[in-house]
């Protein structure tokens, strides 16, 4: 029997898995049943992608399932192998659907994953636009062994690939006990091979969100996929033969499959590949798929990837703490005259972790002294904040805060490899150097861990710590000569430019004016570009000559222009990966702004994901606009529509993120106090306008006196 054969008996499979188990779901719950996926705007992603139908019932799914069979076409051509592929993809999608459609929890209690929300989807745009994840690997299979499975998983997740695991080789690594969840991008999807409809559906709801791709243009979804995620396909022998169909659907996508059984198989270039030695699979595969992976080596005894970034470190397994809200604890970078240093001179001054008593504490104060011809000392804090990102990719270490709230936890099979905290300066030593080159000629660091000296030491980076901060506060749209753009995120969505201003942040919230210039300066070709701002046209919304010509070049014409402050008038795009989105509430007059980790429904009736959906793409859509958290306080906020006043509703967890300022920028605008307080939260109003607006009323809003939005 051919390749051909197998697809078209494997896609006849699972057309008649999913004709079952949707004829029990009906006859359990009625065809006329509500059923949606939890937590995505985007229904069932793989039919609403190829087909454009939006399924929200039972029925909806039967007569889906019926078009679905159309495509399933058997005339021995390659594009009916596509075809059938696609379609077995989505008939895999069926049958997951029907669980969901019974409970939204159908994998609760067990290892499996399941559906991915809307919210995970998001959170790969700016990992992937950085390529600290190059690509996505689905493992289908058990492997020949425990080990090699753990191998396999281990070796992508070094070099930061995201692993998606189905079928056996999952139980061989819950054997192995491995530590797996969308965190540490190594997941558990599902046990039987129509879990496979997750993956798919994660990635057609990618070129929907970052790249606009409309529903129901089939070639354009497949186009999406093959140009701009970077995934394949790992399945180990024996493949059956409906594995064999879904693999004729990943090649549609662009996705190489790569395999060790050579039953009825036979090699196309690029995309089914054999491979016999399964040890050779990674390593076979980064290459199909033209991956290449950037590796910094780093001389420290445990693995070094930002597929660690997302480890959780329990207390029962940490052998230190460094906990900078009990100790005198910092991280401070210092630009230094060349002579005085010595670069990659590493000083541990102080007791080691073998000094401390298993699960102890201990301080620690890390200083990064550079020195290079172009250095400024405005990069200092720019440097310093990826401190966070580069000690998070140590494996055993988790850290969180910054400057002098830092908390840093190790492992106890850290320690027991050999960690040390000289380490910590090798990781430092080496990211700084490789990540800053341009401007970073020598560098040298010193670990501080005697307690004596770190009371004057952390009250010196104190005081820089203020001096930037003033400096910073003072730094507003007028006063700079130049803003910046950021176009890193049209790896994804090609029309979509950020502008980057003092006091508008990127959307992603990782890309601060400082960020923005440091980059430019890092590397003068690289994603943001200097945009100057002389010609103004309307200063109230934000409106610029120069800002608006830069767009359009950027954006190769699909933009024609933006403000900077409006929500209403040409409104700047989002890409897809934003922190916040905020929506105008038109009973109110007011804007509801929720945050990306927040679940629940706001008073627009929406959920987090729901609002998102409006936005995206590199679309203009006024009254929907993506932002960052900290754009939330600035006095630019909204400032064509009167400012933050507008703010109603937020969830309670934002809000006492940017509290402090929000409310002093409300003090200086407008002369109120404690203005956070007449915002509503998720305890005051869920989905009601009516009980918003009686909230509002009862705190004294200042919306309340404000002109009508629209
Ligand atoms: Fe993407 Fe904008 Fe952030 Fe740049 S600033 S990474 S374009 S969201
Ligand atoms: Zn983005």
């Amino acid at each position: 029997m051919g390749l051909f054969d197998r697809v078209f008996r494997g896609s006849a499979e699972m057309y008649q898995k999913a004709e079952e188990e949707l004829a029990k779901v009906i006859a359990e719950l009625g065809e006329d049943a509500q059923m949606q996926m939890p937590d995505t705007a985007y229904f069932l992603s793989c039919i609403y992608a190829y087909l454009g139908k939006k399924v929200t019932k039972l029925s909806e799914l039967r007569d889906a399932l019926a078009e679905i069979k159309g495509k399933m076409t058997t005339n021995y051509r390659t594009t009916d192998v596509f075809s059938s592929g696609i379609g077995t993809a989505m008939a895999a999608e069926v049958i997951e659907a029907t669980k969901y459609a019974r409970t939204p929890t159908p994998y609760e209690g067990t290892v499996y994953h399941g559906h991915f929300s809307d919210a995970e989807v998001r959170e790969l745009g700016v990992p992937l636009v950085t390529q600290d994840i190059p690509g996505f690997v689905v493992v289908i299979g058990p492997a020949p062994s425990t080990e090699e499975a753990v191998n396999l998983i281990k070796g992508y997740q070094t070099r930061g690939i995201f692993v998606f695991l189905i079928g056996g080789v999952i139980d061989q690594a819950v054997e192995a006990g491995l530590s797996m969840g969308f965190p540490v991008r190594v997941v558990p999807v599902g046990q039987e091979i129509w879990s496979v409809g997750h993956i798919i559906s994660l990635v057609e709801r990618a070129a929907m969100i970052f790249g606009a791709v409309q529903p129901g243009d089939w070639e354009a979804f497949n186009e999406y996929s093959m140009a701009r995620i970077f995934a394949f396909v790992n399945a180990y022998k024996p493949v059956a033969d409906i594995v064999v169909a879904c693999g004729g659907g990943a090649i549609a996508m662009g996705f190489p499959v790569i395999t060790n059984d050579t039953d009825d198989m036979w090699r196309v270039p690029k995309s089914l590949i054999i491979q016999e030695d399964t040890e050779d699979f990674i390593e076979t595969s980064l290459e199909a798929r033209d991956i290449k992976i950037k590796i910094t080596n780093i001389d420290i005894p445990v693995a070094f990837s930002t597929a660690f970034e997302g480890e959780i470190i329990r207390k029962a397994d940490m052998r230190v703490d460094i906990n900078g809200a009990r100790f005198d604890c910092f991280e401070w970078v210092r630009s230094q005259e060349a002579k005085d240093i010595e670069d990659h001179q590493i000083i541990v001054d102080g007791p080691d972790i073998a000094d401390i008593e298993p699960g102890g504490s201990m301080s620690l104060g890390v200083i990064v002294d550079v020195a290079g011809k172009n250095m400024q000392p405005d990069f200092e804090p720019v440097f310093e904040r990826k401190f966070h990102n580069f000690l998070n990719c140590i494996e055993g270490v988790m850290h969180t805060g910054q400057r002098d709230m830092i908390r840093i936890r190790i492992s106890n099979t850290a320690f027991e490899a050999g960690f040390s905290i000289r380490h910590i300066g090798e990781v430092l030593y080496a990211k700084v150097k490789s990540e800053y080159d341009t401007v970073v000629d020598k560098c040298q660091v010193t670990l501080v861990t005697d307690k004596a000296k770190l009371k004057e030491l952390r009250a010196e980076a104190n005081k820089t710590y203020d001096k930037r901060d003033l400096r910073l506060r003072a730094m507003t749209d007028e006063n700079v000569e130049v803003f910046y753009n950021c176009i890193l995120c049209q790896s994804f969505s090609p029309a979509h430019v950020c502008i980057v201003t003092p006091e508008r942040l990127g959307l992603c919230g990782a890309v601060s004016w400082l960020d923005a210039k440091a980059t430019n300066e890092l590397d003068p070709n690289g994603p943001c570009q200097v945009v100057t701002k002389k010609r103004v046209i309307d200063e109230r919304v934000g409106a610029f000559e120069d800002v608006n010509e830069a767009v359009q070049k950027y954006s190769h014409g699909a933009l024609q222009q933006v403000t900077l402050y409006s929500i209403l008038e040409d409104p700047m795009t989002s890409c897809g990966c934003f922190e916040c989105i905020c929506g105008i509430e038109p009973i109110s007059n007011g804007v509801s702004i929720v945050n990306r980790e927040h679940t629940g429904v706001t008073p627009l009736g929406m959920t987090f994901s729901e609002m998102a959906s409006m936005t995206g793409g590199g679309v203009q859509t006024p009254g929907f606009m993506g932002h960052g958290k900290h754009f939330i306080a600035s006095k630019k906020f909204l400032k064509a529509e009167g400012g933050v006043a507008r703010i109603v509703w937020m969830p309670k967890a934002l809000k006492e993120t940017v509290r402090e300022r929000l409310n002093e920028s409300a003090k200086e605008l407008y002369g109120i106090d404690d203005f956070c307080d007449r915002i509503a939260d998720e305890d005051s109003v869920t989905d009601d306008p009516e009980a918003l607006l009686a909230f509002l009323t009862e705190k004294e809003h200042p919306v309340l006196a404000m002109e009508p939005l629209l």
